[in-house]
């Protein structure tokens, strides 16, 4: 998941505080609020003297505070420089951002109803806010002549690269427009917040609407234990005695997977592919179309041919152009790879006794059945060898080979949660880097997933400020003190937090815009994805992947078969992703609609972009435009549902680049990672980044190897 910076809930409907009605405490006065009196700039903040009612009161001062530092550097009535303008903006809102920070871990790590409600009423105020400052036309100004006079005011690298951040941030919100063209620019992006929430709430409906009751064996056959109490549950919770299945993903998938009823895998199928385009009151047709001229009409505003463009300039990728080319290098091996599962599934099932053609609601059960023949493993039996402990000790190992990185356990840091540990991070020279905190385990009080955050980044403007690096998991805790066992999935997880983490805990930049992990959305994912790939070495599991009671080495032929079970099927899981990449870029590269148009039919647009890249018709996309909540829920990943890819193409490629040294801990070229990538935050453009490690820009053959498309992956026997 991608650092929790860039995963911010979008803002919800202003709701009333109704703080002071539910609280059993009195309002809580400025005086006697730790987080406005208590400075722990430098150190870590006062967690067990921090309570919930302390946020609001914080925001409030916090808000005004900034918004009366920007109206200063607004009003300047000297002439723009950097240090009046930009180093101004750069040391402004300070009490906000430490106060924000740790509300933001709270509400994702340790939340309660109290903390949810000063989430729904602060995040619309905080959108407001900031909206304010990005289109601020006085300090754009400002921004403006500062980066007119760049080149000859003797500025350094970093700086000229935060002017360009900060000018880019300013003229994409609409900071440059006159006054018409702001207005309406306003206008569209308030009705695209609304059809956003109209198109969520649609999907919801019709998920809830969707409940298939399932009685006896017959209708239960094939599936496995997990299944059938997830299905109990299900139906627990709606008063039902017996199995219910419903909509999500989670429970969709193994269904398909698994249920030896064809007839009931098609009924869900097409509930599950259907949702959203049921052409009644919850279909969400028509707001794909408005959403899409609307983009369409935003990027125009903005200066910019289609929304694609405007999206992806501001990202590594630069042009709908480069992204087509990975995506269709990927395509055309990753086609073949599942038109020749697709037959030898079509053969399975005849040699079944089955007499028909393979359609999209076989696809998973008959993969399932290919799987178990061609690579059979159980996970439970990888389990005893990944203790998180040993985990952990192992993600440290490769920051120390790496990156001469030592941890020392501090019980004695703060926390805000007693299973919360902390690490004291150093170099080889015992320079002190910054703190680490693990909080590894579920409980009820966290969301679901895994990712990091900071308590507070690095920088050098205004005093020197080590990081203090946050990773979020949701491991289940073994009971009475047992080592708790992960999955490899989740030793995977922890590997991909950490390496986000050594992302924050690295930076060394002088202004907090440009440090760790505030980089592109493109390239965010690098250091965390790339981390991963130490896991899977033997070197790394042969000292790490211990039994955890004999001590004993993960034998061999264990994890050839894990590593063979990984690459299984992938073919279909390229196709079903690279579809919805494709189709999110057509759609987004559609002009403003002209008046008296006939609407955009997203059922016949979907079709057309299918038929245009060829796919296979026992394959659906993953998303369907009606559903697909990535680009319509939100902004976030509207013409960027490729990043997922392009993070992959650099991940692979860059690993490949300490294989190609024989030595997977090659000194030379760690050094070139941790100065280009992990220490670089947004210093550079991403592409040049990029290139000062590896010599050259990536390519996707290392990916294609990755996935098993460069070469037929041998059966394992
Ligand atoms: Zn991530």
């Amino acid at each position: 998941m991608p650092a929790a910076a860039f995963a911010k809930t979008p803002p919800m409907p202003e709701t009333p505080a109704r703080l002071d009605n539910r609280s059993d405490t009195p309002p809580i006065a400025p005086a006697d609020n730790p987080l406005l009196l208590e400075d722990w700039t430098g150190g870590v903040p006062p967690f067990s003297r921090i309570r919930a009612e302390h946020f609001l009161p914080a925001y409030a001062q916090a808000l005004a505070e900034h918004a009366a530092e920007i109206a200063a550097i607004a009003a300047e009535p000297e002439p723009p420089t950097f240090a009046n303008t930009i180093a101004a903006l750069e040391l402004s809102g300070r009490t906000l951002e430490r106060i924000d920070n740790v509300f933001s871990l709270l509400a994702g790590a340790n939340t309660d109803d109290v903390v949810q409600e000063i989430e729904r009423v602060i995040s619309p105020q905080l959108a407001r806010h900031w909206s304010q400052i990005n289109t601020n036309a006085a300090l754009f100004r400002r921004i403006d002549a500062v980066k007119a006079t760049a080149e000859h005011i003797g500025l350094n690298a970093e700086q000229k690269r935060v002017i360009e951040r900060y000018h880019a941030r300013f003229r994409r919100a609409g900071a440059a427009l006159d006054g018409k063209a702001k207005g309406r620019l306003a206008e569209i992006m308030e009705r695209l917040a609304a059809l956003g929430t109209a198109f969520s709430q649609n999907i919801l409906a019709d998920e809830q609407a969707f409940v298939l009751r399932l009685e006896g064996e017959a209708e239960l056959a094939g599936l496995p234990d997990f299944i059938r109490e997830s299905l109990q549950s299900e139906a627990a919770e709606r008063g039902i005695d017996g199995y219910v299945l419903t909509l999500s993903r989670s429970t969709v998938e193994p269904f398909l997977q698994f249920s030896d009823r064809r007839d009931l895998r098609e009924k869900v199928f097409r509930g599950f592919v259907m949702r959203g385009d049921s052409n009644g009151s919850t279909d969400n047709k028509a707001i794909v179309a408005e959403m899409a001229g609307l983009r369409a009409e935003r990027a125009r505003l903005l200066g910019y041919v289609d929304f694609a463009h405007y999206r992806l300039d501001d990202a590594m990728a630069k042009t709908p152009a480069a992204v087509r080319d990975l995506l269709g290098a990927v395509w055309r091996p990753a086609r073949l790879s599942a038109l020749t599962d697709r037959d030898a599934m079509q053969a399975l099932l005849q040699e079944d006794g089955g007499n028909f053609k393979l359609e999209p609601w076989d696809w998973r059960y008959y993969a399932e059945k290919l799987r178990r023949r061609v690579c059979d493993f159980d996970e439970t039996a990888i389990k005893p060898y990944l203790s998180l402990d040993r985990m952990i000790e192992a993600a440290f190992y490769t920051a120390g080979r790496l990156f001469g990185l030592n941890f020392t356990p501090r019980p004695d840091v703060a926390v805000w949660h007693p299973d919360v540990r902390a690490w004291q991070v150093s170099g080889s020279d015992g320079k002190e880097i910054g703190l680490f905190f693990g909080d590894y385990f579920a409980r009820g009080s966290k969301r679901s997933g895994a990712w990091m955050t900071s308590i507070r980044e690095q920088r050098k403007l205004g005093g020197d400020l080590t990081p203090l690096v946050v990773n979020v998991c949701n491991f289940a805790k073994a009971p009475g003190g047992e080592a708790t066992l992960l999955s490899f999935e989740d030793a995977r997880t922890l590997f991909h937090e950490f390496g986000h983490a050594l992302h924050g805990l690295l930076s060394s930049v002088t202004y907090p815009m440009i440090a760790g992990t505030n980089v592109a959305v493109d390239f965010v994912e690098l250091p965390s994805q790339l981390f991963e790939h130490w896991l899977q070495q033997p070197e790394l599991l042969q000292r790490f992947a211990l039994h955890y009671q004999t001590g004993a080495p993960m034998p061999e032929q264990l994890l050839t078969r894990l590593i063979a079970a990984r690459n299984f099927n992938k073919g279909f899981a390229a196709l079903e992703y690279i579809a919805c990449a494709e189709t999110d870029l057509d759609l987004h590269a559609l002009p403003p609609p002209h008046p008296g148009d006939p609407p955009l039919d997203a059922r016949a647009f979907e079709t057309a972009s299918l038929e245009r890249i060829g796919m296979p018709a026992e394959i659906v996309m993953r998303h369907r435009l009606p559903h697909f909540a990535h680009l319509f829920s939100g902004d976030g990943y509207a013409a960027g549902y490729y990043s997922y890819m392009w993070s992959e193409v650099l991940d692979a490629d860059a690993f490949a680049a300490f294989e190609e040294t024989g030595d997977i801990f090659d000194s030379a070229t760690a050094k070139r990672l941790r100065e280009c990538v992990y220490a670089a935050g947004g210093r550079q453009d991403p592409a040049e980044a990029y290139k000062a490690f590896r010599g050259r820009l990536p390519t996707a053959d290392a990916l294609l190897r990755k996935r098993g498309f460069a070469a037929p992956a041998a059966a394992v026997k």
